[in-house]
């Protein structure tokens, strides 16, 4: 399988779009054909890692990784994926938890995939691959879980001081040696444009084998297409109807691969993204301008995103407005309607919900009438324990810590801060990376 860019001729392998992430022209990757699926090719998948290597072999063909690909798979849906019924009045709805993994976000199967796949291209411990990761949460956490300990890759995460909660940045500090930690003195963006400029300097990129592991890696985007193919085929048998799915959005990663999924055959109804007041998706299906915005800070932080960057990949595979508002939906959700959701949700079914989660919710209690006889899947994108400081006070309880997560809880923190700059970056790489002994030695 080849894949292209969404903006021009390139044509890559799979290894190759995986390592580089994004292509040359400066798009993003698309499969050069989507394989399409029939039910029958399904009826011996009774798991997401069976449905997985069904769903995942036709992209690896021809690739170094296909004959790893059953591993890679084991290894990345070790951990359920159940769908769970919720008893809301008036709706047939279940709920898909995707928050059972090592840093309790659905982020983990991709980072999981992604890791289990590059470290077998690299494996190299002479020359490390270097993987820079800038974070405001749940993506820096979930890289370093899924690269911890293996060998040949390095992690370096950065993050801004004192913008992450207490818990996130337990998941962010809490890993082995070949995960580097830094707390940079600065915002989010400062940590990007580090990253940024990290990539852009010679000689640091000369010294060092850099990668990024980012949620545009087309690495993370089509493991994720796996639980919505289980999720939904295990929804047609037992329930003989197609589900519609309710995607809390933000950088359109998860949506997309929802999307992909019914693309390639797979029994899915509508698509409903839910997004939080970040509202230009909402907007541009409304009939606004697609004008990307500055971010709004929200209390579902992973979802704060005013500039998609997956919406090339939506726009290249379904065209604009008018042919996608047959493809999905969208509903914008303030904060204080999350709120209201969070102890709403918690009143009714005894449930607590994320504050990401809470936008679906919201989303399938305010469906269109022509909407409201179908069933409906709603994704749990993370545990509502990472988000207590927000989710407790408006259930007025504690919310139990999974077990993956106390154990994450329970383990020292080790980190450096730095100054934004680069200099501070290089030092920092040089003092805690201990890879460029056989590398040429650049000026500093
Ligand atoms: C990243 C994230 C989202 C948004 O997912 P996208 O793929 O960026 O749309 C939603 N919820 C949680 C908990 C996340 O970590």
């Amino acid at each position: 399988m080849k894949f292209r860019s969404t903006r021009g001729d390139t044509m890559v392998g799979v290894d190759e779009a995986l390592l580089s992430g994004i292509a040359d022209d400066g798009g993003l990757f698309l499969p050069a054909v989507l394989p399409r699926f029939e039910l029958e090719d399904f009826v011996q998948a009774t798991s997401p890692i069976e449905t997985a290597r069904i769903l995942l072999a036709p992209f690896f063909e021809e690739s170094a990784l296909a004959e790893h690909l059953h591993d890679i798979v084991a290894e990345t849906f070790e951990f359920p994926i159940p769908t769970t019924r919720l008893d809301v009045a008036e709706r047939c709805a279940w709920m898909l938890e995707l928050y059972h993994g090592p840093t309790a976000a659905f982020k983990d199967v991709g980072a999981g995939f992604l890791a289990a796949c590059l470290s077998r291209l690299t494996g190299d411990e002479e020359s490390p691959l270097v993987i820079l990761v800038a974070t405001s949460g749940d993506t820096g956490g979930a890289v370093a879980a899924a690269f911890d300990r293996r060998p040949g890759v390095r992690v370096v995460v950065l993050f801004p001081k004192g913008r992450v909660s207490k818990r996130q940045v337990k998941q962010l500090t809490c890993w082995s040696d070949n995960v580097l930690s830094l707390e940079v003195r600065g915002s989010f963006d400062d940590c990007q444009s580090l990253v940024k400029a990290a990539f852009a300097d010679p000689t640091l990129s000369t010294r060092y084998r850099f990668s990024s592991a980012n949620s545009i890696n087309i690495g993370r985007l089509l493991p994720q297409a796996t639980y919505y193919a289980y999720a939904s085929l295990r929804h047609l048998r037992e329930h003989d109807r197609a589900a519609g799915f309710i995607v809390p959005t933000g950088n359109l990663g998860n949506a997309l691969a929802c999307i992909l999924a019914r693309d390639m055959g797979l029994p899915i109804g509508e698509i409903v993204l839910a997004t939080n007041a970040n509202r230009l998706i909402a907007d541009y299906l409304g009939g606004a301008d697609w004008l990307p915005r500055a971010s709004i800070q929200t209390l579902a932080t992973a979802m704060d995103v005013g500039n998609p960057s997956n919406m090339e990949r939506l726009f290249e595979l379904h065209g604009e407005r008018r042919e996608l508002s047959g493809v999905i939906s969208a509903v914008s959700v303030t904060d204080a309607q999350i709120e209201r959701q969070i102890a709403d949700t918690h009143a009714a079914l005894g449930l607590a919900v994320c504050p990401h989660t809470a936008t679906a919710m919201y989303a399938l209690e305010h469906l269109e009438p022509a909407q409201q006889n179908q069933d409906w899947i709603v994704v749990a994108t993370a545990h509502p324990a990472k988000f207590e400081s927000i989710v407790e006070p408006l259930i007025g309880e504690p919310v139990p810590v999974p077990e993956a997560l106390a154990d994450i809880l329970s383990r020292p923190s080790r980190f450096e801060t730095i100054e934004p700059t680069l200099d501070a970056l290089s030092a920092a790489l040089s003092a805690g990376l201990r890879v460029d002994a056989t590398a040429p030695t650049g000026d500093k």
